[in-house]
């Protein structure tokens, strides 16, 4: 079967490679769509950041939808053609987090296209926990958006966004505007954006933002408080993992209230306590999901999430490197989701 293979930084080919077979609990997939996440982006730009070396070559990809093509031992609730989608995550159910249910928190993690070969190839592997069958009512399209819709719906459970509050969001990457819509649905009524490429910010707008606010555009708390008239968002969620980014999250974020970190960080950076002490702004962070999967897929299923306008491009997976990857580096304002067609 054919696969994109990570080789190194900037460096991914399609290749022949073996098809892989189910292990038990697992189901083989024949993938429709692959989406270009991020955290894919990371490290083929400048990684390897969380792919072991010893790893590579390694079948990147964790966002799909597609069609079960065999089942493995003990697989009782899915059959060979339910059309699936799914998330990423590999836990052990054992650890001490696990047994509380607390899955994406698991010590043993592993990661589909991080730890295993992921989907941008025709097949791969993923065991049923992280699958769900998808209604006629969600398309293939829309089904390769499940995961980082889940990963925005655990940041606003995590943010305790309730109906009628006011959100912040910091970043206007596929996660941050997924936030905007995982927070639309669950009733906020102001949700502001802040953003550095004007491509985003105008379809943040489509996507019902209150109003953006550019980060090039001098100070965004002041803006932000200039617009509101204050006191500060109730929720703020934190989608770019930059060393500046959680001062600014915090301070956007009104006394009392919640301000969550989603961004995965690649250098320390320094943080006024202060900020935090006197005003008992509640600090959390927001890894990955638990059964928010099935959560998106119910939203998309009743049309309470669309997130059609962030699929910019859909291209063939032999051209995922130069026409999505590449894209996605270069041209950030016209390309937000990339799906790669198998
Ligand atoms: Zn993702
Ligand atoms: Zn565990």
């Amino acid at each position: 079967m054919k696969a994109l293979r990570w080789y190194g930084r900037r460096d991914l080919r399609y290749e022949d490679v073996p098809e892989p077979s189910p292990g038990e609990g697992q189901l083989k997939i024949k993938v429709t769509f692959a989406g270009i996440c991020g955290t894919d982006l990371k490290e083929y730009a400048t990684g390897p950041h969380m792919i072991p070396p010893s790893r590579m070559p390694l079948t990147p990809g964790h966002e799909f939808s597609g069609k079960v093509a065999a089942v493995g031992k003990g697989v009782s609730d899915f059959k060979i053609g339910d059309r699936v989608s799914g998330v990423g995550y590999y836990y052990c159910g054992e650890c001490y987090v696990c047994k509380k249910g607390l899955y994406n928190l698991c010590v043993n993690q592993g990661f589909t296209g991080l730890s295993t070969d992921g989907c941008m190839a025709e097949y791969f592997v993923a065991p049923t926990y992280a699958c769900y069958k998808l209604p006629d009512e969600v398309s293939f399209e829309y089904g390769a958006l499940v995961e980082p819709l889940a990963v925005a719906l655990h940041a606003v459970r995590q943010g305790k966004v309730n109906p009628g509050d006011t959100v912040a969001i910091v970043g206007d990457g596929a996660i941050g505007l997924c936030v905007l819509l995982a927070a639309r649905a669950a009733g906020a009524s102001e949700v502001y954006l802040v953003s550095k490429h004007r491509g985003r910010g105008e379809l943040a707008e489509k996507l019902g933002a209150t109003a953006v606010i550019y980060i090039n555009d001098g100070n965004p708390v002041q803006k932000f408080m200039d617009i509101t008239g204050g006191p500060g968002a109730d929720a703020t969620i934190e989608c770019v993992g930059r060393p500046d980014t959680p001062q600014l999250t915090a301070e956007l974020t009104r006394r009392g209230g919640t301000a969550v970190i989603t961004g995965v960080f690649e250098q320390p950076g320094t943080f006024d306590f202060s900020t935090i002490t006197f005003t008992e702004i509640n600090m959390v962070g927001s890894s990955i999901y638990v059964h928010e999967g099935r959560t998106a897929i119910n939203l998309m299923t009743d049309k309470r999430i669309d997130p059609g306008c962030l699929i910019t491009s859909i291209v063939p997976l032999e051209d995922g490197a130069k026409l999505g990857f590449e894209r996605l580096i270069s041209d950030k304002d016209a390309n937000i989701k990339v799906l790669l067609r198998i």
